[in-house]
């Protein structure tokens, strides 16, 4: 999605820009992530372009939470609405990218071997599309098929009465389970932890809904950008409905049965305090795993899937439908690793310390080295060859998520230290995107070549960041995400996206703007 505004966006200040993609077709994460129920967790009216009204006005969604068909379909209407297609070279993956100091020119050389050289590189690779897969012992072993979720193929494999492994219960996992569930053999779950997901509550998007927003458009984006989460909240999706005046800490047990009773499973997060103090958030993942206790049959099962040990928010929340649900079935068995993880991956399937599960597919759902991954698998090289990869071996170092000191004219879209993951992404790239075209036009205008931050802007955000994001259920010490880098082994712990909001990084991105670009030199 970033890519294809880049593109239409610099063309329309006069720049002449390429686009490389890595996939056979546009849409990013969208073509990418193509498993058996990927669904968007932000509503569409919401996750969608606010660059053309025309757009806006002619596209019609069909569902409150738009699915992977329809994402991918409306990134290639845009792509041939705005005629994108003649300037973009699909199967092209960047391999390298290495900066001559003297010519200040950038040379891409992808993994084909082909170059391009261009004055500025934007890298709109995506905060989770450098997928992780781990190591289990034995992995080319398996003689059956093996699926990741984030490379699902696009012709859709015959998994009906196959025996299915599905490991890994993140988001990619929730959604895919019941899914698969309704079309495999019989399906195992390998759970390492689990997770505290809720209801999307999903459906047709009511017309009236639709006609309001594309009456009022203009009002909801700049709204938009007004929260922190680049969510307006006014679609009528359920998920979205904020914490309770009531901190749960002063409730009696009436009053947190009461709230199980009219919220379900949303009462978990229906109180002022479960987000800000650990022993309030305890007591609504209580009330989490009750619902969980309530919806699975099998108590042993149920006790399996109750997460423990980890604060509600630390995590990004899952949305699903139906998830457990789905365990009440006959052909799914939750494999809980927590009583004996994986050993090896066999020729016919997984050797786990509780025995061995024979299977004719595994399924990968293990997530993305996310933020990092998809800018350190290219071999970036800076001033003085400097790889990039290098100076961010105990984490990554850049002025606000969006350039690095050492890589002149180099951008990231929604890079670390910005918004991105925490925000809608569509709004986070719409405006990252209007701030790069604004500062390479001002570049260009007055002559100069170069743009790079200076050491100490660097510093001082790279503080600034990591001080907002101490004392959040996010970096709480017993948390373990991926926003923390934890799921990588070896990656260092650090916090990676910017938790203070949209408008407070909005604000200070285009104060700096204004200023002619404080803490950058443009020379
Ligand atoms: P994820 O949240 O990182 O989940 C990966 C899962 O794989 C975890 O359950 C993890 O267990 C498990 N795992 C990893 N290595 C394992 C191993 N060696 N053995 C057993 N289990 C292992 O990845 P994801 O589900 O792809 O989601 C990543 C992010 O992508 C989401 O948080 C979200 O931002 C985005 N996403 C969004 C949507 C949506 O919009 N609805 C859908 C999919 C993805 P542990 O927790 O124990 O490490």
């Amino acid at each position: 999605m970033a890519g294809l505004y880049s593109l239409h966006h610099l063309r329309g200040l006069g720049f002449s820009a390429v686009v490389l993609e890595a996939g056979a077709g546009v849409g990013g994460t969208w073509y990418w992530n193509r498993y058996p129920g990927a669904r968007c967790d932000v509503p569409s009216l919401e996750y969608s372009y606010g660059f053309s009204d025309e757009l806006q006005q002619e596209w019609e969604w069909s569902e409150v939470f738009p699915g992977q068909e329809e994402l991918e379909r409306y990134f290639n209407h845009v792509a041939d609405r705005f005629d994108l297609r003649r300037d973009i070279r699909l199967n092209t993956r960047v391999a390298r990218a290495v900066f001559d100091e003297h010519r200040a020119v950038w040379t891409l050389t992808s993994d084909a071997g082909d170059d391009v050289t261009a004055r500025f590189v934007v890298m709109a690779t995506g905060p989770l599309s450098a997928p992780s897969t781990p190591d289990i012992p034995g992995r080319d072993r398996f003689q059956g098929l093996v699926l990741q979720t984030s490379r699902w193929p696009r012709t859709e494999p015959d998994l009906a009465g196959k025996r299915v492994g599905l490991i890994g219960t993140g988001s990619s996992g929730v959604q895919s389970t019941p899914e698969l569930a309704a079309v495999v053999g019989h399906l195992y779950v390998f759970q390492r932890t689990p997770t505290y997901t809720w209801p999307s509550h999903n459906g047709p998007l009511d017309a009236e809904v639709q006609a309001e927003w594309k009456r009022d458009y203009a009002e909801q984006r700049r709204r938009q950008r007004e929260t922190p989460g680049g969510v307006t909240g006014s679609t009528g999706a359920i998920i979205l409905q904020g914490p309770g005046r009531k901190p749960i800490l002063e409730s009696t047990e009436a009053e947190r049965v009461s709230m199980l009773e009219e919220r379900g499973w949303d009462a978990s997060r229906a109180w002022s305090d479960v987000a800000i103090d650990p022993e309030a958030n305890e007591m609504g993942c209580e009330l989490f795993r009750e619902m969980v206790r309530r919806t699975v049959r099998d108590p042993e099962t149920a006790e399996s899937l109750s997460p423990r040990g980890y604060p509600i928010g630390c995590k990004r929340p899952v949305i699903d439908t139906d998830y457990f649900a789905t365990f009440n079935r006959d052909n799914v068995t939750l494999v809980d690793l927590r009583r004996g993880g994986i050993e090896s991956v066999t020729e016919t399937g997984i050797q786990t310390e509780q025995g061995h599960f024979d299977l004719d597919v595994i399924v990968f759902a293990t997530g993305f080295d996310a933020m990092t991954g998809s800018l350190s698998r290219i071999d970036i090289r800076g001033r003085e060859g400097v790889a990039l990869r290098d100076l961010w071996v105990d984490g990554p170092r850049t002025y606000l998520g969006l350039q690095m000191v050492g890589f002149p004219n180099l951008f990231t879209i929604s890079g670390p230290g910005s918004p991105s993951v925490l925000a809608n992404m569509v709004v986070c790239s719409e405006q990252h995107v209007e701030w790069i075209g604004a500062c390479l036009a001002y570049a260009r205008d007055h002559g100069f070549t170069t743009v790079e931050p200076t050491p100490e802007a660097q510093d001082a955000w790279v503080d600034h960041v990591n001080q907002v994001a101490e004392g959040t259920m996010f970096t709480s010490t017993t948390c373990n995400s991926w926003y923390l880098g934890a799921n990588i082994p070896g990656k260092p712990r650090v916090f990676l996206p910017y938790v203070a909001g949209l408008p407070a990084y909005i604000e200070r991105a285009e104060a700096i703007a204004a200023s002619g670009y404080e803490g950058f030199v443009v020379g």
